[in-house]
């Protein structure tokens, strides 16, 4: 499988604290001169891009909290080759900044949201925001993004109540809904006992109430997600079942930390740091050579989550 499709984490630090996400050992965040700057990033993108990577997705911790990001987008959007430029983003601060991020080049946008009621998001997230984040969703649906996602991790006895109200927008509204299985992963998460929903429960519960879902075939841009929608709806539903399914084998990515470390997978240590090569001043060719030799050897480091150790998701951006 060619590696194309690059996850940049733009910081550590996020403006919500998930009961599923953020380390209990919270605060202990990145030194600033470990951070890469806009002009590192901006550099490490046009190598991965001329090593073959099409398709860039901020991600964090919160993408929106990086300072100046509109403009961190406009830099990155204009490297020659580089197809589409995508955001996932809790979507505190979206409705400030939707429009200007789509000026700026970002064409796609996915929006965490596990839940529609006020006091389950305040339960989950530790913070009284979902009014902004609704009001996030609603401006990115007509700020004329390609593609609007929300991503949902299911949590059993959590949110699993609200799994018909979700896929009822995806009637509803030109956007896509990804019901995400819950990893157990880092110290906060594996507290979750009983959380693990599997797709398949999920799915069933959703074709219970609008019968039988339409499989969509491969959603473009779609990544492990299987696309499907409910017979007129404006928009469709997608599962990833990182747990219960294995995707390995279909698996084009490969992320980048704030730091500069690169991981083959989600679920391997970071194998490389660009930092200290792009502070000694390594040109585009150069640093693209170091990245495809990580690409020869990603296959080496897969390995699926249910076989993972510990890993942050808030800091390398899931
Ligand atoms: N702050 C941004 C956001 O909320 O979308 C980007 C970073 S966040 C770590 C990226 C995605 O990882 C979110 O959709 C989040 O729900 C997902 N995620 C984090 N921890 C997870 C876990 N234990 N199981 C499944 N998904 C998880």
């Amino acid at each position: 499988m060619a590696i194309d499709y690059l996850r940049l984490s733009l910081t550590d630090r996020c403006n919500l604290n998930c009961i599923y996400c953020t380390p209990l050992e919270k605060g202990r965040y990145l030194a600033r001169e470990e951070l890469l700057t806009h002009e590192e990033i901006a550099r490490a993108a046009g190598a991965f891009v001329k090593a073959g990577v099409k398709k860039i997705r901020f991600t964090g911790g919160e993408p929106l909290i990086k300072k100046n990001v509109v403009e961190l987008a406009g830099m990155i959007k204009a490297i020659p080759g580089l197809k589409e430029l995508a955001l996932t983003t809790n979507g505190v601060c979206l409705a400030a900044l939707a429009g200007d991020l789509r000026k700026a080049g970002v064409d796609c946008v996915n929006i965490s949201l596990d839940t529609l009621k006020r006091q389950t998001f305040k339960r989950i997230t530790g913070a009284d925001r979902f009014n902004e984040v609704w009001s996030g969703v609603q401006k990115s649906l007509r700020a004329g993004f390609r593609r609007v996602k929300l991503n949902v991790v299911i949590m059993n006895g959590i949110n699993d109540g609200e799994i018909a109200e979700f896929a009822g927008l995806s009637v509803e509204y030109p956007l896509t809904v990804r019901f995400i299985e819950f990893f157990p992963v880092n110290t906060r998460s594996v507290k979750l006992t009983g959380a693990l929903l599997p797709t398949a429960e999920v799915k069933r519960r959703i074709e219970r109430i609008y019968g039988r879902l339409l499989p969509a075939g491969t959603v473009k841009g779609g990544g492990p997600a299987r696309g499907y929608s409910v017979k007129g709806a404006k928009g469709g539903m997608g599962f990833i079942s990182g747990r219960s399914g294995y995707f390995c084998g279909s698996c084009n990515r490969v992320r980048m930390d704030c730091s500069g470390n690169v991981y083959p997978c989600l679920f391997s240590p970071p194998v490389h740091n660009l930092r200290g090569r792009l502070r000694s001043g390594a040109g585009c060719a150069e640093l693209a050579r170091d990245i495809k030799n990580i690409f020869l050897v990603k296959s080496e480091y897969r390995k699926d989550s249910a076989s993972a150790g510990h890993i942050e998701m808030s800091s390398i951006g899931g």
